[in-house]
């Protein structure tokens, strides 16, 4: 780590929830007075999450159930970015099938397309946790039929209380086995999520970090783009998958305390 972290560059943060913010439904030690810390220091954020399957007013209000105050539009979830993709990229009026919860159904509707399940334009798909074989086998048609195939995140598995099970990725993987067609996914790793996270906020890679608990997805994403990262180890990443692997944050600290100790000026 010979090369001092650029703090001194830095207007925006880009910041993962789960394992930075709250594990779960706990929050943990120290995120909302990072919030207010960074509120201080006039640096904007995004609260950037590949979970699809909550809106952004379903976000807030969870994390004002832990103390957490944030804004609606401080949220950018993989849904977001797919609603922002698929508005980029339809043609007029748009179809599409969608497969996925109240986040990516929303943003669906909100980009403009109408949902339909015969010959669709689009299938879009995310985690839905109640997904049906005849779902599946509808968005394996409507793709063999040439509509256009978009994931919302890569994510194959994510933990519950009763251990790893199914994520979006898994679903989106039945569908293109199925097919052999490869879907566009947008969330993270993809750059195309921080990129559009960064359009939101008006950010660049020369003053927006990344701070995540993930170096296969978050810290990956952030060096995809060649955007600084922060590791903060709270979550799945640990210090020695840091030392032995081949994905390498700038800066790694223990915990959001650590991070405001090592913050210039505090
Ligand atoms: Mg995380």
């Amino acid at each position: 780590m010979g090369v001092p972290f650029p703090f001194e560059r830095l207007r925006h943060l880009l910041i993962d929830l789960d394992g930075v913010i709250y594990r779960g439904d706990t929050p943990l030690r120290g995120a909302a007075r990072f919030l207010a810390f960074l509120r201080e220091r006039g640096i904007t954020v995004r609260l950037v999450t590949n979970n699809a399957t909550l809106t952004p007013q379903q976000y807030v209000a969870k994390l004002d159930a832990m103390g957490i105050t944030v804004d609606t539009a401080e949220i950018f979830t993989s849904a977001l970015a797919t609603g922002l993709y698929l508005r980029e990229h339809r043609n007029g009026t748009s179809t599409a099938l969608v497969i996925g919860e109240t986040g990516l159904r929303d943003a669906v509707t909100a980009a403009g397309l109408l949902a339909a399940r015969d010959n669709p334009d689009w299938v879009v798909m995310g985690l839905d946790r109640h997904v049906t074989y005849e779902d599946l086998a509808a968005a394996a048609l409507a793709i063999e039929g040439g509509a256009r195939f978009v994931g919302s995140n890569p994510d194959t598995s994510f933990p519950s209380e009763r251990g790893l099970v199914p994520g979006a990725g898994a679903l989106i993987g039945a569908v293109r086995l199925t097919t052999g067609v490869e879907p566009t996914i947008i969330g993270k790793p993809h750059p195309l999520m921080l990129e559009l996270a960064l359009h939101s906020l008006g950010g660049t890679v020369e003053d927006t970090a990344m701070l995540g608990d993930r170096l296969d997805t978050d810290i990956l994403a952030a060096s995809n783009l060649h955007m600084p990262s922060i590791l903060v180890l709270t979550g799945v990443s640990t210090e020695e998958e840091v030392r032995t692997g081949s994905i390498h944050p700038d800066l790694v600290v223990p915990s959001l305390g650590a991070l405001m100790n090592d913050w210039p000026g505090t």
